[in-house]
């Protein structure tokens, strides 16, 4: 399908990623129905969303009338059946395999034969998922980056099956977005997280073999490397559990020990000490 008849776009899921989503994809002119399983978590979505405008309206980024349009063009929805008129989805669930499986075989029966479904999955294999479909070749990954409204990378993901039409749409529509969409083809922790995530394990490293306190390693990377943060810092930001999670999607992945993730960072999550969302980490933080 040609992008430009892409109108209304489903995002599946109002968590952390999916209210971004459906906040750039409102923002750039398309009508959003936005899916939960619960109205609660839909309308903890919209304050979110109208939040985040206000910070764009005071930043310069939006023009004050532009916030209702915005708004409007916003459709929370909990029934299933009414994403059935949607051209284009993102589905932004939890990363929990049967979870994903379960709601993309229900948008698999609802949508046309022809609208491209991109999964947000930071971990799964966007071959593995475009299999559970009947569209495998109209399955692409999207990997948007936290916050979606503010970050401009895109990893647009080529499946094993995705076709060349599809992923060509998937990089213009990120474009309308205003993001940089990035060619990645399927493999485990994509781009992004295949480099970013054995740095914050090696800096973890140090901190445990006692060759530099946190605060050194950052400032290492921030003063030295230019890095906006450092690999601490921005694991706590992360989550420490997110974290090891993914170094053994690329242990498993890959088979490399070189993935193995770090002891010290697997004590921490066993303490609870998780990052910024517990209050503690490698460093300590307010009550969230
Ligand atoms: P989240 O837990 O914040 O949000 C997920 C939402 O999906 C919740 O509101 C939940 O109620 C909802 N949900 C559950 N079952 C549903 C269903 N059947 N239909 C519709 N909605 C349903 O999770 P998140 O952090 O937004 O992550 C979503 C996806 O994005 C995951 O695949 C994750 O790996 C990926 N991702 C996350 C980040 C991040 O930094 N959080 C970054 C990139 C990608």
């Amino acid at each position: 399908m040609s992008i430009d008849s892409i109108r209304t776009v489903a995002v599946l899921g109002a968590g952390t990623m999916g209210n971004g989503i459906a906040h750039v994809f409102a923002r750039a002119g398309y009508k959003v129905l936005l899916r939960d399983v619960e109205q609660r978590y839909l309308d903890r979505a919209l304050d979110t969303i109208a939040k985040n405008l206000d910070r764009e309206i005071k930043r310069g980024k939006l023009a004050e009338a532009g916030k209702g349009a915005v708004l409007e063009r916003l459709v929370p929805v909990t029934d299933m059946s009414t994403i059935a008129n949607a051209d284009f989805v993102v589905e932004a669930v939890p990363e929990k395999l049967e979870l994903k499986r379960h709601v993309l075989s229900e948008a698999d029966h609802l949508l046309r034969e022809d609208v491209i479904i991109a999964s947000n999955t930071s971990s799964i294999a966007i071959t593995t998922l475009a299999a559970l479909t009947k569209r495998p070749d109209r399955f692409v990954g999207m990997h948007f980056m936290n916050p979606v409204a503010v970050m401009v990378l895109v990893e647009v993901i080529r499946a094993l099956q995705t076709s060349e039409a599809t992923f060509t749409a998937t990089m213009q529509l990120a474009e309308r977005l205003g993001k940089k969409p990035v060619a990645v083809n399927d493999a485990p922790g994509f781009v992004s997280n295949r480099v970013l995530m054995p740095l914050i394990n090696e800096a973890a490293y140090c901190v445990m073999e006692g060759v530099a306190t946190p605060e050194a390693v950052d400032a290492v990377m921030k003063t030295g490397m230019n890095h906006p943060m450092g690999p601490l810092e921005l694991a706590d930001f992360i989550g420490l559990d997110v974290c090891v999670d993914i170094m053994h999607v690329l242990h498993e992945g890959l088979g490399d020990p070189k993935y193995r993730a770090c002891p010290l960072l697997k004590k921490y999550v066993a303490a609870g000490w998780l990052g910024r969302k517990s209050s503690r980490g490698f460093y300590t933080y307010p009550a969230p």
